[in-house]
């Protein structure tokens, strides 16, 4: 579901890790170059001793050659050639489809069900009542040349989650619509109680549209696709190009998952057969208000109608109109009803026990449902996903067995709010609390660069993976291609990025051009590992590739078909294939590795980083409010403004105080000393082989496979409890993108000073814990020299 257009500031926290691990990554140069250097071309690989390098390197290699992107094409095919979402004949079909596959293959696989709520559109309508009549289309033609799109038994574009009614009233353009947006109306008089508001796409999560509108008074809300934003604009629509047509609508969930993702009726439990579920009225994660995606088309028509103040410039899209705020002359009838109702969804469970370990998991997804067709979103990453499995079933046949236990799981209902991973991770939450030593996700994937994020402990180990995997189209390996990707973003600054992408790009310069691993960012949300990682704590990873906003024209639309799909997606499945590789290495290596290749300087200095941007943001605004006052008091906005035109100055803000960094300081200091030392053990250790005896290493294992959790609180995030992780989690004004120490950076956000303290003192206390965490480790280590 990820949304890839336009994302925004993905930072106000999102700020991507550095590495720091140039102690360990020189004691594993100095390695590699030996075993070179001995005879043998296998490398020290992060996790294993030589001998034991050297094999997985030739399994690695095994696995390669039974990858065919004629596989990949021919089952993306088959598994959107119909629409499959929640509810669907085909989603079933498919299930059962994909569940066959794993059976062939050696796995042994299962479909796990699930009850949850989900609405069904049953009727809705848009229609402009004044100061003209119009009424809009709400369909999808199909596009000349793309045979699938002529199939009629998906659900025209709705919004999934939003509440049922029938409201009339003045139309209100709110630009992105999100809090500055409403300040920027309310400095111009514009109030939105009782109005209808129409939002375009981009900037924040679309669930936050008619989250806020409903904060704000409204009644009703459209979202629409601007072609600024996702259209012509960008580049030649379908079927010329890839681009949005302007027919084309975007769906897509707008349930308040930043409260809890998953199942409405079951927050925190699995929405089994007789699972306790809460009444429709109680459940707080569902909207309040109707929610309406509609094509620029559509839109036009009623933008075109507004009048009232013309719209600041960041708020003009590229229709051609004169953008207005409102309220009216344009008035708006909109209703919707649908079947409220539970519907089953069908995960596919895949297992391999594991000869050595089978109590230990390493845990795969990727969704399999997808808004219609589905063929970019999820599918293209959900036949990578296949690709591995049936390599690794090949390797079974081989007589190779993996140490540990592999899950592999293709989610149903990610789409409409994650279902089908929640469901599961809040339902097997004790064993894969006590078992799973990852979490590895994928959603969409095309050609492009490696988009790697997760948990920092991982970085080093992806570094080490993807530095041998070949971009299909250069020749060189997918860290080199992205390597140079992040030294050119850092040089050629694009002048749309908000200031902390900006400062992001540029540490990932810096750190790239310095030629260790690669950074890797941080997770908010937007795909199934949120449970896994939010609210279970395990060490996850979400491994994708991806090209220049490619995916935007079709994203959740009826045009997301396997023929878009390979004209502008991957056309030869070269990049399923390299997605297959990367994401099948990490699995093999985290499966069969000697000491589970965890390392935590990578993550210290990223916690370091962090802590600095808190100490900035709030200096920041410290600065930036006392300077308005200045202005307020000389009454600099009035003397500012035209006299005949009425914007009034923003509101005064209370005075910043200062904020009590002491304890994450200290903490930082610790985190970052604790980090060396356990490399510094392991590097000693790695002298040729990993001359750990066997009980040692199963205790190490052991130590290691839960330090995620250390970082997580059974209290949870302040007004969100689901949501247990102090370091990461989905801002809950951004929704997708990552806030990271989120219980100290949103108090600062939203200007909650005694809440920022009291945070910063529990984010340093968690963080205690997993120094103590560290340090019986590298004893662990130390202790079996
Ligand atoms: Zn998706």
């Amino acid at each position: 579901m990820h949304d890839l257009q336009r994302p925004g500031p993905r930072a106000g926290g999102g700020v991507r890790a550095r590495c720091a691990c140039v102690l360990l990554a020189a004691a594993l140069t100095v390695l590699s170059a030996t075993a070179a250097a001995g005879g043998t071309d296998a490398a020290t690989l992060f996790g294993f001793g030589a001998s034991e390098s050297g094999r997985q390197q030739t399994l690695e290699q095994s696995f390669d050659a039974k990858l065919d992107p004629a596989d990949l094409r021919a089952w993306l095919k088959t598994l959107a050639s119909d629409a499959n979402h929640v509810g669907s004949p085909h989603d079933k079909a498919n299930a059962e489809y994909v569940r066959d596959l794993f059976r062939q293959w050696g796995w042994d696989a299962q479909i796990e069900e699930f009850d949850v709520l989900y609405p069904t559109l049953k009727h809705h309508t848009l229609e402009l009542l004044a100061p003209s009549k119009f009424v809009a289309s709400l369909t999808e033609p199909p596009i000349a040349g793309d045979d699938t799109t002529k199939l009629t038994d998906g659900v025209p574009p709705y919004n999934e989650y939003g509440a049922d009614g029938d409201v009339t009233g003045d139309l209100v353009y709110v630009n992105y619509g999100m809090p500055d947006d409403y300040k920027a109306l309310a400095r111009r008089g514009v109030d939105v109680r009782g109005k209808i508001v129409i939002a375009r796409y981009g900037e924040g999560w679309r669930g936050l549209k008619p989250k806020l509108a409903w904060e704000h008074g409204a009644i009703g809300c459209i979202i629409y696709s601007d072609p600024h934003d996702d259209g012509y604009a960008r580049g030649d629509v379908y079927p010329k190009g890839g681009w949005r047509p302007p027919e084309g609508v975007q769906r897509g969930s707008v349930l308040d998952m930043t409260l809890y993702p998953g199942d409405p009726l079951t927050p925190g439990v699995g929405a089994t057969k007789n699972a306790k579920r809460l009444p429709l009225a109680e459940a707080k994660s569902v909207l309040k208000i109707p929610v309406m995606p509609i094509s620029y088309g559509d839109a036009q028509p009623l933008l075109a109608a507004l009048g009232g103040p013309v719209a600041p410039g960041s708020w003009r899209g590229s229709l051609p109109i004169t953008y207005h705020m409102g309220p009216g002359p344009a008035q708006v009838h909109m209703a919707i009803s649908s079947e409220w109702g539970l519907k089953p969804l069908y995960d596919v469970i895949a297992k391999v026990r594991g000869s050595e370990s089978p109590e230990q998991w390493v845990v795969r997804g990727n969704h399999r449902d997808g808004w219609v067709f589905g063929a970019w979103d999820p599918l293209s990453g959900h036949v990578a996903m296949l690709a591995e499995a049936k390599a690794i079933g090949a390797l079974l046949k081989s007589g190779w067995k993996p140490k540990r236990t592999l899950v592999y799981a293709s989610w149903d209902g990610e789409e409409p709010a994650l279902l089908g991973s929640t469901e599961w991770a809040e339902q097997h939450a004790a064993e894969l609390q006590k078992k799973a030593v990852l979490y590895l996700n994928s959603d969409t994937n095309s050609r492009g660069f490696l988009a790697p994020e997760g948990s920092h402990s991982l970085q080093h180990l992806l570094n080490d993976v993807v530095s041998a995997v070949k971009d299909p189209e250069t020749g060189v390996s997918t860290q080199a291609r992205l390597r140079a990707r992040m030294r050119v973003q850092g040089f050629e600054k694009d002048p749309g990025d908000a200031r902390d992408a900006a400062e992001e790009k540029a540490r990932d310069a810096r750190l790239a051009a310095a030629g260790g691993d690669l950074p890797i960012g941080a997770l908010g949300s937007g795909s199934d590992y949120s449970a896994f990682l939010q609210h279970l704590g395990l060490t996850t990873l979400n491994i994708e590739y991806h090209g220049e906003e490619d995916q935007a024209g079709v994203y959740h639309s009826n045009y997301d078909t396997f023929e878009h799909y390979v004209r502008f997606g991957d056309p030869d499945f070269a990049y399923g294939v390299a997605e297959a590789q990367t994401v099948g290495h990490i699995v093999l290596r985290m499966a069969d590795a000697d000491v589970l290749p965890l390392q935590f300087s990578d993550f210290a200095e990223t916690i370091g980083d962090y802590v600095a941007q808190l100490r900035k943001l709030a200096d920041e605004k410290r600065s930036h409010t006392a300077e308005l006052d200045k202005l307020l008091d000389d009454k600099a906005f009035e003397l500012n403004a035209d006299p005949r035109r009425v914007v009034g100055p923003p509101e005064r803000a209370a005075p910043v105080p200062q904020l009590n960094f002491a304890a994450l300081d200290a903490v930082v200091a610790r985190l970052k000393a604790s980090a060396q030392a356990y490399d510094a053990a392991y590097a000693r250790l790695t002298g040729g082989e990993l001359k750990l005896e066997a009980r040692g290493r199963h205790a190490l294992n052991e130590q290691l496979q839960g330090m995620e959790q250390k970082l997580t609180d059974a209290r949870g995030l302040p007004r969100r409890a689901w949501f247990k992780h102090f370091i990461y989690a989905p801002g809950v004004l951004t929704g997708y993108g990552v806030k990271t120490m989120p219980g100290v950076r949103e108090a600062i956000d939203s200007e909650r000073w005694t809440e920022a303290d009291e945070y910063a003192a529990l984010t340093a206390q968690v963080l205690g814990v997993y120094c103590d965490g560290i340090d019986r480790a590298a004893a662990l280590l130390g202790g079996s020299k």
